[in-house]
């Protein structure tokens, strides 16, 4: 195990009734680094970092985050969940940013912002304020703190619900589509923001389709199909891959 390792996941499997999502995948991530998870609809990207944030469970394997034991398989080869504080623990490390930002709709910007460091790590609400105001500055949301969602452009709400995730104060981030819902013009803002989280060294998993952003930002590219990791390498090796099933799902995306 690398000594920087932040996220392990090891021979996890995932099925949704008959259907086999995630196969004996395993996959590790290092503190600082940036990791886009590539590959067609339907091959598991999203059923992955659900698994990790908990939000589905795994059947089998072992996945750790900072260093801290989410699940382990038992003899039997099924996984056993640890107990719920280590899993709250585990769950408060992750940001997580979904395409349709998932902001609370009667709350305004700072609210949304400051709910869960509030309710959930106690803290007090001017403290929370100052993060949220300071967040929303770097972000370039100053003024829109009052404004609900409903009043911000797509961009706009998808940087608050960054915003969101870093006031948690995570140790990573993961992205799952973050610029999909988005209109072509107004995904550069949100490609900005992640660009310069990167630079701060901010350890992020972006499960994407913007392949030049992907291949300019990423330490390394992970390509999933059909429930597993057909290959993983530098955007140099992956993007000029002579894999069948890269070169083919690649080809869709060249002009
Ligand atoms: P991706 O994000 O790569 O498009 P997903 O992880 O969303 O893929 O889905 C992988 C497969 O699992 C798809 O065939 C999808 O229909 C199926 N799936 C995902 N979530 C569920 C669910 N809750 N119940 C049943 N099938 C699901
Ligand atoms: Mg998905």
């Amino acid at each position: 195990m690398p000594l920087d390792e932040i996220l392990s996941v090891s021979h996890v499997s995932k099925s949704f009734g008959e259907l086999d999502v995630l196969k004996d995948m395993s996959l590790s991530v290092s503190r600082g680094e940036v990791v886009s998870v590539i590959g067609p609809s339907g091959s598991g990207k999203s059923t992955l970092l659900r698994v990790v944030n908990q939000l589905e469970r795994a059947e089998s394997g072992d996945i750790r985050v900072c260093g801290k034991v989410l699940c382990h398989n038992n003899e039997n080869g099924q996984a056993i969940y640890s107990d719920k504080e280590i899993l709250k623990n585990i769950r408060l490390s992750i940001g997580l940013v979904f395409q349709s930002f998932h902001l609370f709709p009667h709350y305004s910007i700072l609210k949304n912002i400051t709910e869960a460091p509030v309710q959930v790590l106690k803290k007090s609400r001017g403290e929370a304020e100052n993060t949220a105001r300071e967040l929303l500055s770097k972000l370039g949301l100053s003024d829109k703190e009052s404004a609900y969602p409903y009043q911000l452009s797509g961009g706009q709400q998808q940087r608050a619900a960054i915003a969101r995730a870093l006031a948690m104060n995570p140790q990573m981030i993961f992205f799952d589509e973050p610029t999909s819902a988005l209109d072509p013009e107004l995904t550069g803002e949100v490609l900005k923001v992640i660009r310069s989280l990167a630079a701060e060294h901010m350890t992020m998993v972006i499960v994407t389709h913007e392949m030049a952003f992907a291949s300019e930002l990423s330490d390394r590219i992970i390509f999933m199909d059909q429930g597993v990791i057909i290959e993983e390498g530098t955007p140099g090796e992956v993007f000029s891959s002579e894999h069948e099933r890269t070169k083919q799902f690649l080809q869709n995306y060249s002009k």
